[in-house]
């Protein structure tokens, strides 16, 4: 059981599966939605996934995508998109515990800052990760 929430404890969540992937993403939109270089993200079947208190609030990032956030603090929490309708990302930092779904590999690099180096010995896709 995956269990995490928002930096103020408005909001928690609950994921029960084992995640499908983890990544850290450095495109534009996670860059600038969380105002930093880098988000991790885990991801889940959606019916895995559910909130237990709180109420996110969402907005459009992009003609298929969908972000929902801590409307009292801010705290990214998911993105879903139409282009994926089995999936739910999740912030991997938002969980209690991030140590429990590292990322597997790093994805949009291209997009990413100049001054992000990582030396973890992950795969670094210029895109998205190849299907
Ligand atoms: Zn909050
Ligand atoms: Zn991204």
């Amino acid at each position: 059981m995956l269990q995490g929430g928002c930096f103020c404890g408005a909001i928690r969540y609950e994921a029960d599966d084992t995640p499908i992937q983890a990544t850290a993403c450095h495109c534009s939109i996670c860059r600038r939605t969380s105002a930093a270089p880098v988000v991790a993200w885990f991801t889940v079947k959606p019916k895995a996934f559910r909130i237990v208190s709180g109420q996110p609030k969402s907005f459009r990032s992009s003609d298929h995508a969908t972000r929902a956030f801590c409307p009292s603090c801010g705290t990214p929490l998911t993105f879903q998109s139409a282009r994926y309708p089995d999936e739910i990302d999740v912030t991997t930092c938002s969980l209690d515990d991030p140590e429990q779904v590292p990322p597997r590999s790093h994805t949009w690099r291209a997009s990413g800052v100049s001054w992000i180096k990582s030396a973890d010995g992950l795969a670094a896709y210029p895109e998205k990760r190849p299907e």
